[in-house]
């Protein structure tokens, strides 16, 4: 009987068909035989996150597809990113996403990664314990060119626009407050001098002139977004009576991990990045059953192969799970394997879309599950399956279906 999941989140995994791989998505294209075996001993659907028409960020894709509502516990992606790294937040606190980006003389962004820059420790350690108007800023490196902000002192808001205004504008912009309160307005004001003076400090520092003096593009500029609050929400554990612990490379997903109460695995070589050791993360999984019931595991390359439009990238990315899928294929009787994306990202259009993704629910032995007729696992073969077309939100609830753990209504 099943008693135990593991959830794979692939992120961004699904796509739209693209012409250069004959009209395929990189899944479709991918040579994916033991996902494929998943698929096929499986049940498979497709899940659209938010529901038809919404566009999910991979914070409130995550929250969703662990079943918590957003509309009450979200709270910008600051405070997941910065709880993820392991930075403990007070009230009162105000919790911001960084990205050390590069711009010109006249604040337009010429690199929103820095030229792909791997570690911003030794930057970021410079703007760490900055004081400004009574704030003090605690600053950590995230993965890469991220970095977590938190602003700490009397009188802050969350209530402030977002000073990174992505892609909608090629320069950098000062936050305005949302409302009328005085806290948004002073908050606003003192990250505005933050980003100025880091701007100052990380333009001289030697690191940059090294990078400079080696053809490499500066990270000179912090761009900022995700102010927000900590929301204390109900536990993984107190919703659905699972232990749970969550397996992760990137900082926001170690963050929504424990930001869901799951106890976070640390697993050397999960990096966030292309070259991940995901045979370590699954490895890590299995041994985390005996201890855990429920294992969240989040591999994130395929999204971002996606946002830099690599579809071959992607193809092989998902090629390079597959091969690691054996072991989750060698799991334990009684454990479900749940296997899908948190949002479509596609290359062609180089970021999150709508679209439904691929899902795949798996049993050992085909334990209670209803298997179906698909026998591959791709966004297409998928629409034919047995889950149908479901909700983020529905997730959890299928999973506790199949543990056996849903509540009767009625008599
Ligand atoms: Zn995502
Ligand atoms: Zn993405």
């Amino acid at each position: 009987m099943l008693h135990k999941a593991i959830l794979l989140i692939l992120d961004g995994l699904g796509d739209r068909p693209i012409p250069e791989l004959g009209h395929l998505t990189p899944l479709e294209k991918a040579t994916a035989p033991n996902l494929d075996r998943l698929a096929r001993e499986g049940i498979c659907g497709l899940m659209s996150v938010l529901g038809p028409g919404f566009v999910p960020g991979s914070d409130v894709a995550h929250l969703t597809i662990f079943g918590y509502d957003i509309h009450n516990y979200y709270a910008g992606r600051g405070p997941i990113e910065a709880v993820g790294l392991g930075l403990q937040l007070a009230g009162g606190d105000v919790a911001l996403r960084g990205n050390l980006s590069t711009v010109d003389d006249d604040l337009t962004i010429l690199d929103r990664r820095a030229g792909g820059i791997t570690d911003v420790s030794g930057l970021v350690r410079d703007l760490d314990g900055l004081e400004i108007d009574g704030v003090r800023f605690i600053v950590r490196p995230g993965t890469a060119h991220r970095a977590a902000v938190i602003m700490r002192g009397q009188g802050l808001s969350a209530a402030i626009t977002d000073p990174d205004s992505h892609f909608d504008s090629p320069k950098a912009c000062d936050p305005e407050p949302t409302d009328h309160s005085p806290e948004a307005k002073f908050t606003a004001e003192v990250v505005s001098k933050f980003i100025a003076r880091s701007h100052e400090i990380l333009a001289r520092s030697p690191i940059n002139t090294d990078r400079k003096a080696r053809g490499l593009l500066p990270a000179n500029f912090m761009l900022l977004r995700g102010a927000g609050k900590h929301n204390n929400l109900p536990s993984f554990e107190e919703k659905y009576g699972l232990k749970a612990c969550g397996i992760a490379g990137a900082g926001l997903y170690k963050g929504l991990a424990t930001y869901a109460g799951m106890t976070l695995i640390d697993v050397p070589g999960a990096t966030g990045l292309e070259d991940t050791d995901v045979r370590a993360k699954f490895t890590a999984a299995l041994r985390c059953l005996e201890t855990f019931d429920f294992v969240f595991v989040h591999v994130k390359a395929t999204d971002s192969l996606s946002h830099d439009g690599n579809y071959e990238g992607k193809a092989a990315f998902i090629e390079k799970i597959d091969a690691a899928a054996e072991i989750l294929l060698n799991r334990p009787d009684g454990v479900l394997l749940v296997v899908t994306g948190d949002h479509t990202t596609s290359c062609t259009r180089r970021n999150h879309t709508a679209d439904p993704v691929p899902i795949l629910m798996h049993a050992p032995h085909g334990d209670s599950l209803r298997v179906d007729q698909v026998t591959a696992f791709g966004e297409r073969p998928c629409q034919q399956g047995g889950l149908g077309k479901i909700l983020g939100i529905d997730v959890m609830p299928e999973v506790m279906t199949l543990l056996n753990r849903s509540r009767m209504i009625g008599t």
